[in-house]
């Protein structure tokens, strides 16, 4: 038996932060990042609470270390809010599920409404049962993973993706198609999960290249939000792959930007899984018949299956290189001799990853 389930009520579009006007009386903590305040964007959730009291928690960074979830932890057992907000990018939303879920000694994690609102489009975090944490010491990235991670209430409201730089518009606009893609190959896809990431990668492949060209351009905006969301329902349904287990490891080991990294292995991993190179089988693969009817989708179709899956990675290729994107590690600036003592360490993690093994 399958299940196809949605906790997240999801609320998208121009005034989609109107939403945040039905809360009433209750506490509210923000978890942000500190450009959220520096730029004055979380004035547009402010001014949206209807002067409910509120406190801010802008400490979030980029790949959120433990110590930052612990002080997160501190500020709930002070402040004991009935409302936690996740505004931000995969790391301030991924900080909120921790922080939150590691607080259940301290509230009752059932009485809070958590609601996330994503700044970037790109990891789907506001629905998806995933938070990605980070032990700077070890360099690991862990994903956490539980439904109680799944946030109440998501709101998709373009106006606040529009400063994103164009370079982090292509990082996070390859995640949304990296989850795509893995959770459409999965061997867990089902037609529900199949139809989100279909979705997705046709607005994707559609409005990328729109969103990083003119980042004032709404309707781009909103469709690549809306895409993330989609691929974040499609890969929580269907999981996702070893494409996600390397790029943690190089992002722990690293420090690559999650997007980017996924968008440097794209390419191979999907080479690999088709398992089109040489090819000399009775029968194509499950992924190279599944990435070929992408191509199809795409109308960049060949009745060949070898031939679509290359159509698919040229076409990839095609949209890195517009965006200006590395698309090796040593254009990341890693030297080589610190990819050679890494190596094995960043194998062992990838293998090892909840992503790779699921
Ligand atoms: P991010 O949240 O790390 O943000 C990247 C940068 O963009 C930051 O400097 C941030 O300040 C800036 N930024 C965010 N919104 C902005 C805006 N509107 N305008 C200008 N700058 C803005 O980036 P991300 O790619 O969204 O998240 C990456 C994290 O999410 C990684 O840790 C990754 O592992 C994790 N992740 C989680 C899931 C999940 O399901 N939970 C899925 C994929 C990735």
């Amino acid at each position: 038996m399958y299940s196809f389930d949605i906790k997240t009520k999801i609320r998208f579009g121009e005034g989609s932060l109107k939403y945040l006007n039905s809360i009433k009386e209750k506490k509210v903590l923000i978890v942000t990042d500190p450009f959220m305040v520096k730029s004055g964007a979380i004035n547009k959730i402010l001014d949206n609470l209807n002067q409910l009291e509120y406190e801010i928690f802008s400490d979030i960074v980029p790949d959120p270390p433990i110590e930052i979830i612990v002080s997160g932890i501190e500020k709930v057992k002070n402040f004991k809010p009935q409302v936690i907000i996740a505004l931000g990018g995969g790391s301030a939303i991924d900080a909120a599920k921790a922080i939150m879920n590691l607080s259940k000694k301290i509230i009752n994690i059932e009485d809070v409404e958590f609601i996330a609102i994503p700044t970037t489009s790109g990891t789907g975090s506001e629905v998806t049962s995933f938070s990605v944490i980070t032990d700077k010491q070890k360099g690991t990235k862990y994903p956490l993973v539980s439904d109680e991670l799944l946030p109440d209430v998501a709101i998709l409201d373009s106006e606040l993706v529009k400063t994103v730089p164009d370079f982090i518009t292509a990082d996070t606009g390859m995640d949304v198609l990296t989850h795509a893609l893995e959770a459409y190959v999965s061997t867990n896809a089902t037609d529900f999960s199949d139809a989100l990431a279909e979705k997705a990668i046709t607005i994707a492949f559609e409005y990328l290249i729109k969103a990083y060209k003119d980042g004032e351009d709404v309707v781009a905006r909103q469709k690549m939000h809306n895409a993330s969301c989609l691929a974040g329902l499609a890969f929580n349904l269907a999981s996702l792959g070893l494409n996600h287990g390397i790029a943690h490891a190089l992002g722990g080991k690293l420090h690559i930007p999650h997007g980017r990294a996924n968008a440097i292995l794209l390419p191979h991993i999907i080479e690999y899984n088709a398992d089109i190179s040489g090819y000399n089988q009775r029968e194509y693969s499950f992924a190279a018949k599944k990435f070929a009817n992408i191509s199809k989708i795409l109308g960049l179709s060949s009745s060949n299956i070898r031939v679509a899956v290359k159509s698919l990675i040229n076409e990839i290729n095609k949209l890195e290189k517009s965006m200006n994107m590395p698309m090796t590690l040593s254009q990341c600036k890693v030297e080589s001799s610190q990819l050679t003592s890494l190596e094995s360490e960043i194998a062992t993690l990838a293998l090892n990853d909840a992503c790779t093994i699921t």
